[in-house]
């Protein structure tokens, strides 16, 4: 066992094959125990259910080494419990939360070698994901599914720091009213493909999508939470039942309020009025919050004065704890860093 001998500050965000990944099937109405495999290609059938009607799901997680050399990781429990909800809403028979942080676990721990050193910036991503595996020609759940775990290690999100980006207000949408816009589904984003290559030609760094059924509020990023920071330095998240649920915004919203003392307000928001606001940030896993500095809306800017050349001072205050308590730097009070080896 030793350090795969990356250039670990200059990685990518690209896949890497690693060492091991996890495997467990389902098949007779039951999970089997499970396996770690060597073997990182898959054969299936043609028919297969995930190729017809698109049945997966997946999450996303890093693990990443703390300053005293531990590989930990960040509350795995809260993406075993939105993979439950999404293979629910999917017809998929859920796979247990416990098992989910083991298959987590099992999988960093056997690639070891790949977890990025402390200070390089880089994390391991990690991939859980589940899908129909038997023919499907009628339309109608599979009966058999794999649930995979792979990992993959990726760079530091912001090299050079952190650039307030240009997003565009889409003319598409991300999801449909009472749709899968809450679930963590590939179809959700399947269908945003066209939008985000229309964007980026367009020399948008990304998209940011209207409520479906008004087209009036602001929802989200193709994959990442919006946060809006007021005059005041207060918090203003929007509100939808079409909205993904983030782990790190709703860690956020927490830091906020228990770190830092802000007020917090999850109301819906609607695009003629964010241009009161003074900051503007986007939350996931791989950035944590990346910082927008102007949201185009059809050739009108809406210019986030205090994050426009550079992070914020509030987002920066949100990005600094957040990342001090994944570090192992500020305390830890809601016991979120999940320790692997
Ligand atoms: C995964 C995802 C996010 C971010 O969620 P995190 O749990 O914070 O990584 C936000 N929006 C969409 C659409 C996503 O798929």
């Amino acid at each position: 066992m030793a350090k795969k001998d990356l250039d670990w500050s200059n990685l990518g965000f690209g896949y890497m094959k690693t060492d091991k990944r996890y495997v467990s099937y389902f098949k007779d109405g039951a999970w089997d125990e499970g396996a770690l495999v060597e073997d990182d290609t898959i054969t299936m059938s043609e028919c297969a259910g995930v190729l017809q009607y698109a049945q997966t799901i997946f999450e996303g997680l890093k693990a990443y080494t703390t300053e005293d050399g531990r590989i930990v990781t960040f509350r795995p429990d809260m993406n075993a419990e939105r993979m439950i909800n999404s293979a629910k809403r999917m017809e998929m028979p859920p796979f247990p939360k416990e098992r989910f942080i083991d298959a987590v676990e099992q999988t960093v721990r056997a690639n070891a070698d790949w977890v990025p050193p402390y200070g390089s910036g880089a994390t391991l991503y990690i991939r859980p994901y589940m899908f129909g595996q038997n023919p499907v020609i009628g339309v109608k759940p599979a009966d058999e599914y794999q649930f995979r775990t792979f990992v993959t290690p990726v760079g530091p999100y912001f090299k050079g720091g952190a650039k307030p980006i240009t997003i565009k207000v889409s003319d598409f949408d991300r999801a449909a009213p009472r749709g899968t816009g809450n679930i963590k589904a590939g179809l959700n984003y399947a269908m945003s493909l066209h939008a985000i290559v229309t964007a980026h030609a367009e020399g948008f760094d990304e998209n940011v999508y209207l409520d479906p059924g008004t087209r009036t509020k602001i929802e989200e990023t193709g994959g990442a939470n919006v946060l809006f920071v007021d005059q005041d330095g207060n918090i203003v998240t929007p509100k939808s039942d079409s909205i993904l649920p983030s782990i790190t915004r709703r860690s956020l919203v927490a830091v906020a309020k228990d770190y830092l003392g802000l007020t917090v307000t999850e109301r819906e928001v609607y695009l003629d009025e964010i241009g009161k606001f003074a900051e503007c940030g986007l939350c996931g896993t791989a950035a944590v919050i990346s910082p927008v500095g102007c949201i185009n809306d059809h050739g009108k800017e809406i210019v986030f004065s205090a994050g426009r050349e550079e992070m914020g001072p509030v987002t920066k205050k949100l990005y600094d704890t957040l990342t001090g308590i994944q570090m192992g730097h500020l305390p830890d009070k809601e016991g979120w860093v999940h320790e692997i080896c």
